[in-house]
């Protein structure tokens, strides 16, 4: 069954699908253009208005955007789950302009000041040329919901805020997002964010410098504690692990003036929810302690005000779940060796797991992603096209 449906990729027509979704701009916020690319594209083939529908996710975003997630929803022309397909459709700011050629086996973007866009337009191709050839050629399938998220690039946004119910109850979801399309991630971390405020008192630095409280001097204490405790860069405590680290930071206007205020933004990550929280405790204690700690000649303290904001939960798939299973099986109908992976990044698939729909994310042939090197692995972008089409026609079992 696999071996027939993967015969149907054209891959003149395939390639063409995804130069045309290269070149079209929709960097995070701005996806109208794309989205009404797909539509167009899946109306033609002959999908119904009614299967169209976009949710309301940027409204809950942060930076608002001009559509929310692009959800279709087409009948099974067989009984079986529900089997959802989807790839983010947005990409970095930096691909807007890209013009994308073909240069043998790779894609590139002809203009050297931008990126390409195949991350995230060759995982949209993907699940939007399965349900073309699925259309273009009446082939049995079982229910399928496409969706196309909207701004993963600025913090998986559009998953995070989907509206599950509109899904349709999907049993088996798969991504395109990534390189090699015979790696499947199952697995990735979870990731806090946290914004930390030191507050100190501001004094002349030659006349009174008693009388400050060094913000500065405050960050300093907490940093050195951190990185002396092993609380910043690598983290292992026993067999727990996870990684951590301060990467902004700012304050200050004069060298004449005790530093009042000094901001710093900071991430944790580890795959144990349990343990990230530790790391976050961590931090609170040291900037608290160094606070408490840190006195002008009055006795006046310094102090913190620390925001931690969860930017997407861990997850980890067994490989007996459905969606892993069968994205191994189709990997391998295709004769590629199949492997699984457990990744320190997030993905779509962690909040969409978190929703309750647990998630498989194969590769698409990406290279060099958010670059103005980035590349299209052409033949890794086909490989992917098959895996699509036979997991859309549960082709693989
Ligand atoms: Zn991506």
């Amino acid at each position: 069954m696999s071996s027939d449906v993967t015969q149907l990729v054209n891959e003149k027509a395939a390639v063409d699908l995804v130069m045309q979704m290269m070149a079209v701009p929709g960097k995070s916020g701005q996806e109208g253009r794309i989205a009404e690319f797909i539509v167009e594209r899946l109306k033609q083939a002959g999908a119904p208005d009614s299967a169209i529908s976009f949710d309301s996710a940027h409204k809950k975003s942060h930076m608002g955007g001009e559509v929310g997630n692009l959800i279709v929803k087409l009948p099974g022309t067989e009984r079986g789950p529900r089997r959802l397909l989807m790839g983010h459709m947005d990409t970095v700011p930096l691909c807007v302009g890209s013009q994308p050629v073909r240069n043998g086996a790779w894609i590139r973007s002809k203009d050297p000041e931008t990126a390409l866009g195949g991350d995230n337009r060759a995982g949209a191709a993907v699940v939007l040329g399965a349900a073309l050839t699925v259309l273009k050629h009446s082939l049995p399938h079982p229910p399928l919901t496409l969706f196309f998220p909207i701004q993963e690039e600025v913090g998986l946004v559009g998953a995070r805020h989907v509206t599950g119910t509109r899904l349709g109850k999907p049993k088996l979801c798969f991504n395109w997002d990534g390189g090699a399309p015979n790696v499947a991630v199952i697995g990735a971390t979870g990731d806090d964010h946290l914004d930390i405020e030191v507050y100190g008192l501001a004094s002349h630095a030659g006349a009174h410098p008693e009388d400050g409280v060094s913000a500065v001097a405050i960050a300093g204490k907490a940093i050195a504690d951190l990185t002396e405790n092993g609380w910043h860069g690598l983290i292992a405590k026993g067999r727990k692990a996870g990684t951590s680290n301060i990467g902004f930071v700012k304050g200050g206007e004069a060298t004449n003036v005790v530093m009042n205020r000094v901001t710093l933004r900071a991430e944790a990550r580890s795959h144990d929810p349990k343990f990230r929280a530790r790391i976050v405790d961590a931090y609170r204690r040291a900037f608290e302690r160094a606070a408490k700690s840190t006195r002008n000649a009055g006795g006046e303290s310094g102090r913190v005000e620390i925001t931690v904001r969860d930017k997407y939960e861990a997850f980890r798939l067994s490989t007996e779940e459905p969606c892993v299973k069968a994205a191994l099986a189709a990997v391998e109908s295709i004769g590629m060796p199949a492997e699984t992976r457990i990744i320190n990044g997030g993905l779509d698939a962690n909040w969409l797991t978190a929703h309750g729909f647990p998630t498989v994310t194969l590769g698409c042939g990406q290279a060099g992603i958010h670059t103005v090197e980035e590349t299209l692995f052409v033949e890794g972008y086909l490989q992917a096209c098959r895996i699509g089409l036979v997991l859309a026609c549960a082709g693989e079992s």
